[in-house]
Order: structure tokens, then sequence, then C-alpha cells
């Protein structure tokens, strides 16, 4: 506990920024203050100055070392906390992976340390430090009472002028030369438009108060206009009836009516805070808790905490709001370091155009509602929002992982070239629409689409898929708060039903677990070291049979008198598939007996992605009425190399001889037991991967929407007869590069792989 009490502290703090003195007697006063409030040796501040944090004041070093002592961003221990934003506690700080030595300091005597990042405009502008001699743990009411002075220490150096933070050189003296920003694609596409930031950086110029009671009602009053604005933002979503976002916004609400933060922020300001600067300290203290979360799911539920605590910020400090509240005007390109799922739905669509963030990943709500909403998002921009200014004509290339800023006039070019070109390739596919997919010589290929979202059921009709050969029940559950309880289950099952009407669905029971984490079902503090090898799919389905049949009850009583096509991932071994089969029939005769209507009859299948199945094909063969083979993870197993892993982007390879010998062999001993196969992953998406796939005799690919069109004109074009004998040849020949020979032998043919 720190010997002073908070409001004690804040109070101290107060007297020494109002005292008539220089800046640097300030400083040097500061350090006193939290050397004795929290009893300990030493006390540094640190701030940013020519990029290099410079010890600015202490007490406890050696005197000599002030403005003299200078480490980069990221250099030491002080660097890292500037870099990261983060805070640091160690009782051994010599430990540390990055501990600098800095013998001017005379600092080898302080064994422990702990530091936190002094912020402005969202910016780490300096470090408060302390040190002790003993080693020790700080506790979090220390850390917390310094991340307390770092904001009140925020105030008084900005005032002084002795920090640039960033906003203040005018527009012209910046850099005006055409910039490539790179990152990381979260939905796929193309746009043009200006740079609107999505919200002006926060800054909270009053942190100490000493009426607590009028900012407690100034935090009610927020709290009930941000209330407010959320249910009416539900309210007006643009997507109306159910849909995928029902999950994430009642995730949302959640948050924004949860008292609890509301305590906590209350009590930080009977410590004497400004409700500003309490929301802030509470966000900070939850972005520590949750930063360091290896669970997907938690790391973006703090993106939610993070957009609400903002939010509240900007209402109860009178800041102006989001680019959104002020409305678009142009074709934009909205700039933002995240955005939560419900600052997405704000935007006018006619000019929202796209958006790049500094943050991101591929489960986040907010992506699955751009993809919902068809808007090309980019993710993992780095400094993005210091390389942009708003205004700045910006061309988003997320397919090609890419912002340009300033772009010179070959890229607009180009961009104008690949969008006419688009358009043209689109509405060349659009006219196969109601064509069937049939060679040249009369082979008839199955094209069906992958889904897993409500969303994704229009493409059904827009693309004339023969049906849903993989529909992914798992991401219900991960873009959900909690366990998605039957009924909701239910009804996304018969919504998808309705909407492919006569043609099939195959329901993939969930594959949860591993990278596709969801807490609810996670052991938690569980860490695996492979998780794509782990606890997941049909392992998990039956250690948690309760799961399983909950979901099976679901599927069967959504195909009531249809027939329902089931499939279970990761199937390894024979027995796990008859085990789960052994769940879905006993919740099949259960609703028989209640006398509840279910599917007429159940087609089973298993996906074929664990290489080890393969052996032992002719044993399960028997039980099937279909196979699907999930190249993705199945490719990954059989090369050892990583999906995810760019590194390795050029040995994951569906065309090595390898993977095709191997596909053809299930392929044939499937085909023999008269056992449908089909192929969903990836790689039936690509031309020439699904011509070699059609080449060793599939004729079933469930595919990615967007790729139904080029794959339909690839087969049109194509004769598969002499592929075949072809292909065969190459498979027995030592040392063909397939994909060469089959590039070749299409080329020949004038198939259209494009
Ligand atoms: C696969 O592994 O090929 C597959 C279709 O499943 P997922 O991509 O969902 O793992
Ligand atoms: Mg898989």
């Amino acid at each position: 506990m720190p010997a002073v009490g908070a409001r004690e502290l804040l109070r101290r703090l107060h007297d020494v920024m109002a005292a008539r003195n220089s800046t640097q007697g300030k400083l040097d006063q500061v350090a006193g203050l939290i050397a004795d409030a929290l009893e300990s040796e030493v006390a540094s501040v640190y701030l940013l100055r020519d990029g290099m944090l410079e010890l600015f004041a202490t007490r406890g070093l050696k005197q000599q070392a002030v403005h003299v002592t200078r480490l980069a961003l990221g250099q030491g221990l002080v660097g890292t906390i500037a870099e990261t934003r983060a805070p640091l506690n160690l009782a051994k700080a010599s430990t540390h992976p990055r501990f600098a030595y800095r013998p001017e300091t005379g600092e080898e005597r302080f064994h422990s340390f702990a530091g936190v990042p002094i912020i402005r405009r969202e910016r780490a502008v300096g470090v408060l430090a302390v040190q002790h001699v003993q080693p020790r743990d700080y506790d979090d009411v220390e850390i917390e009472a310094l991340q307390t002075v770092a904001m009140v220490l925020a105030e008084l150096i900005a005032a002084a002028g002795l920090i640039d933070d960033g906003e203040s050189a005018p527009r012209a003296q910046r850099d005006q030369s055409p910039l490539r920003i790179g990152g990381l694609k979260l939905v796929d596409g193309m746009a043009r438009g200006v740079a609107v930031f999505h919200e002006p950086r926060i800054v909270i110029t009053n942190t100490v108060a000493d009426d607590a009671d009028a900012e407690r009602e100034r935090l009610r009053s927020a709290f009930l206009r941000m209330r407010a604005e959320i249910d009416q933002m539900v309210s007006r979503a643009e997507f109306a009836g159910p849909g995928d976002h029902d999950d994430i916004l009642e995730t949302y609400k959640m948050f924004a009516f949860d008292e609890g933060w509301a305590r906590r922020i209350n009590d930080g300001i009977d410590g004497g805070l400004t409700a500003e600067a309490a929301i802030e300290a509470v966000a900070q203290a939850q972005r520590i808790k949750l930063g360091s979360a290896a669970d997907p799911y938690l790391r973006e539920r703090m993106h939610d905490l993070e957009d609400l605590s903002n939010r509240l910020i900007r209402i109860v400090s009178g800041q102006s709001g989001t680019a959104a509240q002020r409305g678009l005007t142009e074709d934009s390109i909205l700039i933002a370091r995240n955005l939560g799922p419900a600052e997405l739905l704000e935007y006018d669509r006619a000019f929202l155009k796209g958006v790049a963030m500094e943050d991101g990943s591929l489960t986040a709500h907010v992506t699955i509602l751009a993809r919902a909403m068809g808007v090309p998002l980019l993710g993992r921009a780095r400094d993005l929002r210091d390389q942009v200014a708003e205004g700045d004509p910006l061309l988003l290339d997320a397919g090609a992982g890419a912002l340009f800023v300033r772009p010179t006039q070959a890229v607009i070019l180009g961009y104008q070239a690949q969008t006419a070109l688009k358009a043209k390739k689109q509405a060349a596919f659009d006219k196969l629409r109601d064509l069937p997919a049939e060679s040249r010589d009369g082979i008839r290929i199955r094209l069906m689409m992958n889904a897993g979202l409500r969303s994704d059921l229009p493409a059904l009709d827009i693309t004339n898929a023969d049906g849903i050969g993989l529909f992914r029940t798992e991401f219900q559950f991960l873009v959900s708060a909690t366990l998605p309880r039957k009924g909701r289950q239910l009804a996304l099952y018969r919504d998808v039903l309705k909407a492919a009407g006569q043609r099939t669905v195959i329901f993939r029971t969930v594959d949860i677990g591993g990278d596709k984490a969801v807490p609810y079902v996670e052991d938690r503090g569980e860490r695996e070291e492979n998780p794509a090898m782990g606890w997941r799919a049909i392992r998990l389905a039956l250690a948690r049979s309760g799961l399983l049949a909950a979901q099976s009850r679901a599927l069967l009583e959504a195909a009531a008198g249809q027939t329902l096509h089931l499939m279970f991932p990761m199937v390894a071994e024979p027995w796990e598939y008859e085990a789960a089969r052994a769940i879905v029939e006993d919740r099949q005769r259960r609703l028989a007996a209640a006398g509840i209507p279910h599917a007429e009859q159940v087609k089973y299948g298993a996906m074929l992605e664990v290489p080890a199945l393969a052996m032992v094909l002719d044993e399960l063969l028997p039980r099937l009425d279909f196979l699907s083979i999930g190249t993705n993870d199945l490719t990954q197993f059989l090369l050892a190399a990583d999906r995810g892993n760019p590194r390795l982007a050029d040995r994951y390879d569906w065309l090595s001889r390898a993977v095709l010998r191997f596909l053809k062999k299930v392929v044939d001993e499937a085909t023999a037991a008269n056992v449908p196969v089909s192929v969903c992953g990836e790689m039936g998406g690509r031309p020439l991967e699904a011509l070699a796939l059609i080449a060793i005799g599939v004729d079933r690919l469930s595919i990615t929407p967007a790729a139904i069109g080029p794959i339909k004109a690839m087969v049109r074009s194509s004769c598969i007869g002499p592929l075949r004998a072809e292909m065969d040849g190459w498979l027995a020949t030592p040392g063909t590069d397939i994909r060469k020979a089959l590039t070749a032998a299409a080329a020949a043919q004038a198939i259209q792989l494009d």
C-alpha cells in the first residue's frame, strides 16, 4: 500500500502544479513526492525529447545523470514501457531481457523496479519509475498510484510545453510524398476515398478534482447519455431482423450496462480524480489485465471496452465525437486505431468505402461485421495514424494488404484498370450463373459453397451454388459472449435450411478449441503449444459431450421432416466417428420418444483432415454416407507446415506430388466404395488447384462463394478426360513438376484460370 492515500497524493500533486516554480523545480518536487508516497528509494521521471527518453528528474539516482541518461524507444526497461505503453513490475529488474545498466545513475544497488508510461494523446511521452533496494513485487494499488501520478504529470508537462505531442506540426510541414502502408487483409476488396479519422485523439486536460460529488454527477449523466446512444444505435442498426450482429451488439451492451465498471470509476473519483481521469485509470488497469491474456477472445473484448471508455470520456469532457457523428460527406476511407462493432454501424454506407486500422484480427467482431457489410478492411497497419493525415487521398487494396497514401498517378491508373477488369470479369461470371459447371467433355462438377454466418446465406442465390458443402457451425459460437443456447442454434439452422430450399446443406459440428477458443468452453489457464493439433473439434466434442448433444438436438429439430447432413471435423480414428455418431443417434431416439418433430433421416460424414484417417479409411468407409476432405488442415499435417506461418508459405504447397498422390489415393478408395467424396478446403477455390483436384477424380467442391464464378468458368473451358490421363502419368513419373505441367496443359487447352 502506498504510505500516502490516493486523495492526499493528488492534493499534494495539485499543490506542486499550482505553485510558482520552474518546470524543472516542479518535476523535482514530483519525484520527491512519489518517492515519499511509495516509500521508495528511487523515483524518476523520464520524458521523450527528440525521440529519446531522457531522465528529467530523479530522487535517489545520481543527480549527474539528469539530462544525461537517455534511452531509445524499446531500449532498457524504460524504453520498453514507452514502446509498449504498458507498465512493468519486476522484483529483480536485472533478470528482464531488456534490462540495460546505466553506470552514471548508480542504480546497481536497486533490485526491484516498477514503471508506468506517461501518456498524452494516446502516445507515450515519458515514463515514471520507482526502484527499491530490496527485491519486492509492487502491488496493484501502488501501480495504480503511479498511473494516477503519470496522468497528472502528462497535464503538467504538456502545459509547460515540455513535450511535442505530435499534433503541433502543421500539415504543410509534414511529408507529402506518396507512401505505401502494409497491413493484413481482413476483408478483401479495393476502395478509393479521402482519409477520415474515426476520432481525434483523446486529451485529458483535467485530472484532479476537489468536488467528488460533482464528478460523480458528471459521470452519471455521461453514462445515461452513452447508454441511450447505444440503445438508439442498436435499434437503427442497418441489419434489420435477426443476424450475426445480434450476438455482437449484445456483448457490447452488456459492457455498457455493467454496474461493476461504473463502480470502479466512482472509486477513482472518490480517490480525487476527475470523471475523465477515473475512466481512463480504469481503462488502463483493464488494459494491463486483458492485454496479457493469451485468449484471443478476451483480447477482442478489450477492444469493446476501450471503445466504450473512449466514448464515455468524449461525452464527459465534451470533446467532439466520432467522424460518424459529424457525418461523412464524400467517399471516405476510415482511419482508426481500432473500431468497435457498434461504431462501424454508425457510418453512412453510401460514403464509407473502406476501413484501415492499426489493430484488428480475423475473428474480431468488427471484421465479421465489415464482411457482412461488404466493406474492405485492412488491419494491423503499423503507425497508421502517424503516417496519414485527415483529408489525404487514399487508395485501399485490402487484398494486397496495402494502403496507398497520396497515391501516384501510376498507382491510380493501376487501380482504375483493376476495378474495370474486375467489373468486366464479374459481369462475365454473372452470365454463367444459370449454366451448369460442366466441362467441354460433359463432366459435371458439383460446386457448393462454404458458409458459417447468416450473412453468408444470400450468396447461395447470388452464386446459384449447388448447396452448402461446409457450414462451419462454430462461427456462431465465436461471435457470442456466452454459449449460444439451443433456441439460438435452432433458429440459425432453420434459417440456413430455409435459405437452401431443395439444395443440400452439410453442417459440420463445432470445430472449436485450439486457436478458435471460446471462453465458456475452454479449460482455463491451459495454453497449448500446438493449438492446431490440440484439444479441438471432435476431440473436444467427445470430452464435452453435452455440447455435441445440445447441438445435435438443435440440428435434428431444425431439419424436421427433411434429411439432415452432418459431418464431424478432425476425425483421426474410426472410433471417434462412432462415438460422435452415437451421441447424435441417442438424441434422435429421445426426440422420437418425446414425439418432437425432427429430421426424417440423417446422413453422416467425416472430414478427412488428419492423415492417419487415410490409413484406416477402409474401416470407416462402410459407415459413411459421404466423405469431405479438409485440405486446409490436411495439407499442414501432411507437410508438417503450419498453414498460418508466412515463412512456410512455399512449403505449404497443394500441388506438391506428395499431397496430390495422397489425395488421389483417398479419392480412389472412397469412389471404389461408392462413398461420395468432396473437397472443402480453400484449395478448391483456386482455379489451378481446383483443376488438379478434378484431374485426380474429384467431382464435388465446396468453396468460398466468390470463387464459384471463376471455378465454373475454369470447368466450362476444360476438357477433363484427357487431363485425368495426363495427371496419372505425371504422378507416376518421378520428379515431374506438377504445377508446371498442369499450367502448360491448361494453356494448351485454353482453360480459363483467372
Ligand atoms: C479444412 O481444414 O480444410 C477445413 C475446411 O476446415 P477449417 O478451415 O475450418 O479448419
Ligand atoms: Mg479444418
